[in-house]
């Protein structure tokens, strides 16, 4: 981890949050690479769960809501972690992740011990609301108390009939939106994997009633199969079914896909629920609007994910090194840079002069990247470093033959192809 933490800094994927002043914990912010990979995550999950189907439609909600949206969804109540405190050092953990271990000491009583100053403590964790409070309005007395959504989800169940009376939606169809969540944590950590400020890809998925266990199923799968599709090593990530006790009381079935993590092991990448009609009837009768469809309230499945858990997942997964050398082998679609384009040497203006307007006509079709510093071979090695899928290379022969060298990441090997076919070679291999 260590290394990719470096790594993202060094390159421009991932820069600490505030860092000039001492940094924010739990923030991070995404460098010029980063946000291209998190664009291209994006881009994929939007292509596959939108665009590429005909029963789902996009929406981007605001992220202030009603303050009643949140006692209707219940995340007033009990979006809630068990919060323990240190009486002495005053460092908060968050009791069954944090290593906190309570005692039964026959005369001590309950206590715990503080992994940060070893004090004794005694007392049971409390309840900690996750939700960032903030304020409407510019008059303190007056001010309405809101809250920064700690999901997207409840955009897109307050839009249900708006989304239903504006589209011609049939059902099962869905509603899917990317947007940025906020989560008061208690314990953040492991670079991108738990934040307080994060995007989130989630679709909300509307079935009959009786159908939800197929679809539930069928969306397993097809969240499942994007990863895999996406390059993901098959024996890094699995699909988990939780134990019941495990579970919201109201949820039918909840499934992770958990990922091979360097720094824990096996653990949630995203989460995969049948939520039953408890959303649409608990606004229902909030709102004392009728959110129903052809008189019944329907089920729905709900695939959710963080972009930057998703992007520490394929970072991760892709990081491999070759002797010294480091190579990042995202999938193309993912990389920030599909293709590299240089000049063998620099000082041959004719060779300069081709090369720049190949890259410019390359640009034109793919992101594109120009490098003309050092010689080609530590030019390949930073663009391996960065993910680069593909270096193409104009040399004498190119002013011969008009062939270029295309020189692929993973296997280091050469290839001479003829500049008109750059176009749909290239376009080939990203499909
Ligand atoms: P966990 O307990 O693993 O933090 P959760 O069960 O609270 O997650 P959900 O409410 O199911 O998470 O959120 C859906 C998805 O959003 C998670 O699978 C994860 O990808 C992402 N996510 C949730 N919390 C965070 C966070 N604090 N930082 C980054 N991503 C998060």
């Amino acid at each position: 981890m260590e290394k990719i933490v470096s790594l993202c800094k060094r390159r421009g994927f991932v820069y600490p949050g505030s860092e000039i002043y001492g940094g924010l914990n739990g923030t991070w912010d995404l460098g010029p690479l980063g946000t291209s990979l998190a664009r291209n995550i994006k881009h994929e999950w939007w292509k596959s769960t939108v665009t590429q189907r005909d029963d789902v439609v996009g929406l981007d909600s605001s992220i202030l809501h009603h303050p009643k949206v949140w006692e209707a969804s219940g995340h007033i109540a009990s979006f809630t972690d068990p919060l323990i405190e240190c009486k002495k050092c005053h460092n908060r953990f968050r009791f069954g992740y944090d290593p906190i271990t309570i005692y039964l000491d026959k005369e001590k009583g309950k206590y715990w011990i503080c992994p940060t100053c070893h004090e004794n403590n005694s007392g049971e964790p409390r309840d900690f609301n996750l939700m960032f409070k903030t304020s409407l309005g510019s008059v303190e007395e007056t001010a309405t108390e809101l809250y920064l959504r700690p999901e997207t989800a409840q955009g897109i169940f307050i839009n249900f009939l708006n989304v239903i009376n504006s589209t011609r939606v049939t059902i099962p169809f869905g509603i899917a939106q990317i947007g940025k969540g906020f989560r008061n944590e208690i314990t953040t950590g492991n670079f991108l994997f738990r934040v307080r400020e994060f995007e989130m890809m989630e679709l909300e998925f509307f079935v009959k009633p009786g159908t939800d266990s197929e679809w539930f199923i069928t969306w397993k799968q097809e969240r499942l199969n994007w990863y895999l599709n996406l390059g993901v090593n098959k024996s890094k990530i699995k699909l988990v079914d939780l134990p019941k006790e495990e579970i919201a009381h109201y949820s039918k079935g909840t499934s992770e896909i958990w990922y091979d993590w360097p720094f824990m092991g096996w653990g949630e990448l995203e989460g995969i629920a049948n939520r039953g009609d408890y959303d649409l009837t608990q606004h229902s009768k909030h709102s004392g609007k009728y959110l129903v469809y052809d008189d019944y309230t329907p089920y729905v499945i709900e695939p959710s994910v963080g972009v930057g858990r998703a992007m520490l997942a394929f970072l991760v997964d892709a990081y491999s090194e070759v002797g010294d050398r480091v190579i990042l082998k995202l999938h193309p679609r993912l990389a920030p840079h599909k293709v590299a384009v240089f000049s063998l040497v620099a000082n041959k203006e004719e060779l300069v002069q081709k090369a720049k307007s190949l890259y410019l006509s390359l640009k034109s079709q793919f992101p594109a990247v120009w490098d003309d510093r050092g010689n080609i071979g530590k030019r390949y090695y930073a663009q391996d470093e960065i993910g680069t899928p593909w270096c193409v290379t104009v040399d004498y022969q190119t002013l011969e033959d008009d062939t270029v060298t295309v020189r692929d990441r993973d296997t280091a090997q050469q290839e001479r192809v003829s500049i008109s076919q750059l176009d749909t070679y290239f376009a080939q291999k990203l499909k």
